[in-house]
């Protein structure tokens, strides 16, 4: 068979290497990169995908872009799922932000006392504030809530026993299953009672002697619902500490504020929770992070075992937890300026004027029009709560619904919003006002 003509037009990979624009890199660097690129070329051309062979300056710019590889990149978030685990959960405050950029690009007091000139904790700022905030004795802080969870109960019931009710065998996405965190931490679940009722008694009889702790967890992602019993935390307390146990509460989602009906972390601690474990990215509204809040009898041991050096986090997720903390010393501010409790107590008003903005961005012919909607929370958070919103609907003419969402996602800024049958839907709450704009030009541009 004949070989394919363009296929000769390909530079040889020792040409593409010696042109200027691949100064910039090492041979080593850019050979294999090289080759790779123009074999997709070569598999382009043989597929008849295109019809002209691209361009030694083609290629380069090919080459170039792969050595730098792809940036995570913004994105302009339409789902209204404030706490959306795969868009990064929550967005940070502006002096959360700006508090990362300076113990980014500076040295900092971070190991460091300043007063009496000696050596210092790493995270004395952030437990100070959550012991103001919390009432805790001691606080820690770690990488996630998983690893918050995995230290306490390795340091807490490792070779040991755990009394864990039926009905809270958590699972948090795959990679977090409470039976198979328990397993990695050398823990021993004692499950009690039943998926739907699980009673004091049930507790009682499963302490022994192995037992080192009663483990409860917030079913922050879920709800058993209907014919229910549960054993609630003071009297689960009560009953561990006449053993001289502790309760360990994994509360998941972690609220310092009571606006959603969820169990604060103050309010867990008070009912007798000893160490009380949440994220930093959920409800709070911080950077990625692990708290544990509780009794100096408890905490202080988790912070001198072996795993907490392991899971320790930055100096970056320290300065942005110290700053997001702070904002809640006044809870005005907190609703003001953390975008996750604005986001989630967004008045329709606003959400209305937002859309009515976008609206007259887009212009007259432009095919949309506003909605009412429901959304969830998300990250593993309120699963029973669904907030009234309010979407743009964008109904295309000549493309379908999906080609649209396909455009946004792939376009300059990638924009991600939902079909729903026959439209396209941007949900407003989870939006800047400053992006609209952006957004506009975005969506005229892929409507033909
Ligand atoms: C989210 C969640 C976790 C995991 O927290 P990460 O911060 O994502 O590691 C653990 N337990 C519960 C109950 C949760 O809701």
């Amino acid at each position: 068979m004949e070989p394919n003509p363009l296929l000769r037009q390909l530079p040889q990979i020792d040409a593409l290497l010696r042109r200027p624009e691949l100064a910039g890199l090492s041979p080593a660097a850019a050979a294999p990169l090289a080759r790779k690129t123009v074999e997709e070329a070569r598999q382009r051309i043989l597929s008849g995908e295109v019809k002209d062979a691209p361009s030694a300056e083609d290629l380069c710019a090919a080459i170039l872009q792969k050595a730098r590889g792809t940036r995570l990149r913004e994105v302009l978030n339409g789902t209204g799922v404030v706490l959306h685990t795969n868009l990064g959960r929550a967005c940070l405050s502006e002096a959360a932000a700006r508090a990362v950029v300076t113990a980014a690009r500076r040295y900092s007091d971070l190991e460091y006392d300043l007063a009496s000139g000696a050596r210092g904790a790493r995270d004395c700022r952030a437990e100070a504030l959550l012991r103001t905030l919390t009432g805790a004795e001691r606080a820690l802080v770690v990488n996630n809530n998983a690893a918050a969870v995995l230290l306490a109960l390795t340091a807490v019931a490792g070779g040991g026993e755990a009394v864990i009710s039926r009905g809270e065998l958590v699972e948090i996405g795959g990679s977090f299953r409470i039976p198979e965190l328990a397993e990695q931490c050398g823990c021993k679940l004692r499950e009690v009672g039943t998926t739907n009722k699980t009673r004091l008694r049930d507790y009682r009889k499963a302490l022994g002697p192995e037992t080192r702790a009663v483990l409860k967890v917030h079913t922050s992602n879920y709800r058993v619902v209907g014919f229910t019993e549960s054993v609630s935390l003071p009297q689960l307390a009560e009953l561990a500490h006449s053993r001289r146990l502790p309760v360990i509460q994994d509360l998941g989602s972690g609220c310092l504020t009571d606006l959603w009906g969820e169990p604060t972390v103050q309010a867990c601690l008070r009912s007798g929770a000893d160490i009380v474990t949440f994220s930093g990215d959920k409800l709070l509204g911080g950077p990625q992070a692990g708290l544990l809040a509780g009794s100096a009898r408890w905490i202080e041991p988790l912070r001198r075992h072996p795993l907490a050096r392991a899971l320790r986090v930055d100096k970056l997720t320290l300065a942005a937890l110290e700053a997001t903390l702070e904002t809640y010393l006044d809870p005005r501010r907190a609703q003001a300026e953390l975008p996750v409790p604005r986001m989630l107590s967004e008045t329709p008003e606003t959400l209305r004027r937002r859309g009515e903005a976008l609206l007259s961005l887009l212009g007259e012919d432009f095919p949309a029009a506003l909605v009412e909607t429901e959304e969830p929370a998300g990250g593993g958070s309120l699963p029973e709560r669904r907030f009234a919103g309010l979407a743009l609907a964008v109904t295309p003419a000549e493309i379908t619904p999906e080609e649209l969402a396909r455009r946004l996602r792939t376009g300059e800024r990638p924009v991600l919003g939902r079909v729903r049958g026959e439209r396209y839907l941007l949900h407003l709450r989870t939006l800047w006002d400053e992006d609209l704009p952006c957004l506009a030009s975005a969506l005229r541009e892929a409507l033909p």
